[in-house]
């Protein structure tokens, strides 16, 4: 791919509904995290907006026929729509570049395909998961038949705009219903190209829209809307947990929300190759500068082990490249915010404060231009108590601490609040197994950390980080709800 040049991105700032773009006033500016310029102003859609989109999107799952056609043909255009995808890695990979903080690199290399791959797993189960014939009486038919809800809330966060979308809209369409995303108001803008090439594969305008704005205006409205009757959230704790109350007031609306953690890495003395295992380590808290749900910021490691770790840690961080997302050799990419950096860096001088010793980094970086960028940092001596072993950060922070047994390990690993993805990492399979079985978390990797291509692996947290699954047939399902028909015959 030739060399971006930032300015050349363009992008179109409206709401998309009823297959149109729809201007509306630009009453927020999107700024490039990469250098925080000002690229783009953003409508915010009012209330009687939403209402707009949801009424379009309820006419089109009523009047198209989306939900009623023959499944196979609903996976067709899904799977066209997963082609177009594809062809336009050109367009899409450098506007997601451009106004997110995904380098150049990756979002060729895995955000692009793995959106449109991702879409092409769901399109499978359009006609390969129904409902089921039960065990009855042979005079009667005992059936569950399942149907899509019709309009789905769909609500994204900013760290992987288009595969955190993807996740949700997906089998969601697959299903046969319809959808209103709101993407962040950070990243707003690859989601509209998504909705724009839907109708282009052959998806009936209206089925998928995608509406602007903040949360408090136009996200409340989204999820208290009367026609939308399922919402499907990722984002923070805090955002899921007024996203559940808003939901149970205004309809018993089923939720999934996908929300935020704090995931213990665990390293045995055995772990198979521990140079190895110290860059999984250094990656899974410096990719995408720690901006990740599952991001592994509790290293957890046996005293015997540490030092090795920890210096292979710090050598793979001195080899990361700061820079602007349109640089090819970029590798830290920036903090969303400026604002963030400060805030993550506001955790990391408190905690010191508090009595942690910096094994590394512990500064805000300078890169040319204004955006925030941090440093990759390894905090010790820290107890569960402190602020940046207890809260997400979302940064590229590590924090460290020491065991001597397995049940020590064991209880270090476990976190009161959060519970969305551990790793374990030993050469002793009976002990990974144990581990497996007793941590109380809705991912663990052994030997390994972060996902593979593999969809059918749903992902998901437990306790405060999340209720219901992305991916995997269970995201299918969840999209879909059982109507149970009895009939009888007998004569
Ligand atoms: P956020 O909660 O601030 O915002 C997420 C989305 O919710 C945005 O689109 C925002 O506009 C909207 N929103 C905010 N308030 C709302 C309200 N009251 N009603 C409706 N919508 C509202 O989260 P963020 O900062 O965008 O994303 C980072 C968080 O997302 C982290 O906590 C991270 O762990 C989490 N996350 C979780 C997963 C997962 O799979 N578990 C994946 C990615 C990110």
């Amino acid at each position: 791919m030739e060399r971006i040049h930032p300015d050349a991105v363009s992008v179109r700032s409206a709401h998309y509904i009823g297959g149109a773009y729809i201007d509306d006033e630009l009453a927020l500016e999107v700024r490039r995290p990469s250098d925080g310029k000002p690229y783009a102003g953003l409508p915010v859609a009012s209330p009687e907006m939403v209402d707009r989109a949801v009424q379009d999107a309820w006419s089109a799952f009523r009047t198209s026929d989306w939900a009623r056609r023959a499944p196979r043909e609903r996976a067709r255009v899904l799977r066209r729509w997963a082609d177009l995808i594809e062809l336009d890695a050109a367009v899409l990979a450098p506007m997601e570049t451009v106004g997110s903080t995904r380098p150049i690199r990756d979002a060729l290399g895995w955000d692009v395909p793995f959106t449109a791959e991702g879409i092409r797993f769901f399109a499978e189960f359009a006609d390969k998961h129904g409902g089921d014939v039960a065990a009855t009486r042979s005079d009667t038919l005992g059936m569950t038949i399942a149907e899509p809800y019709g309009v789905i809330g769909a609500i994204a966060p900013w760290n992987f705009p288009l595969v955190m979308a993807s996740w949700k809209i997906a089998p969601a369409l697959a299903a046969g219903n319809a959808v209103v995303l709101k993407p962040s108001e950070l990243t707003p803008f690859s989601a509209l190209r998504l909705a724009e090439l839907a109708v282009q594969a052959g998806m009936p305008p209206g089925i998928f829209n995608v509406i602007q704005g903040d949360g408090a205006v136009t996200g409340d409205a989204l999820v208290r809307h009367p026609k939308i009757s399922k919402v499907t959230f990722t984002g923070s704790t805090r955002t899921g947990s007024a996203i559940m109350a808003a939901c149970a007031q205004t309809g018993i609306k089923p939720v999934t929300l996908e929300l935020g953690g704090k995931s213990p890495q665990v390293v045995f003395a055995d772990a198979p190759d521990l140079d190895r295992t110290a860059r999984t380590i250094a990656g899974a808290i410096s990719g995408n500068a720690g901006q990740v749900c599952v991001a592994g910021s509790r290293l957890i490691v046996q005293r015997s082990a540490a030092d090795r770790l920890v210096s292979g840690i710090v050598a793979a961080f001195g080899a990361l490249k700061a820079g602007h997302t349109w640089e090819d050799d970029t590798t830290l990419p920036p903090i969303i915010r400026p604002s963030d950096a400060l805030r993550i860096d506001g955790v990391v001088q408190r905690t010191v404060a508090a009595g942690a010793s910096l094994l590394c980094g512990g500064r805000l970086l300078a890169v040319a231009g204004a955006g925030g960028y941090y440093q990759p940092t390894i905090l010790a001596d820290v107890h569960a108590g402190m602020e940046a072993v207890r809260d997400e950060i979302f940064g590229p922070v590590l924090t460290l601490q020491v065991f001597d047994d397995d049940d020590e390990a064991l209880a270090l690993a476990d976190h009161p609040a959060y519970g969305l993805a551990a790793g374990v990492h030993t050469a002793d399979i009976g002990r990974a197994l144990r581990f497996v079985r007793k941590l109380e978390a809705g991912t663990v990797w052994v030997n390994r950390y972060g996902r593979s291509a593999d969809y059918v692996i749903p992902t998901g947290g437990f306790k405060r980080s999340g209720v219901g699954k992305d991916l995997g047939r269970q995201a299918y399902e969840a999209n879909l709800r059982f109507k149970s028909v009895l009939i009888d015959f007998a004569e």
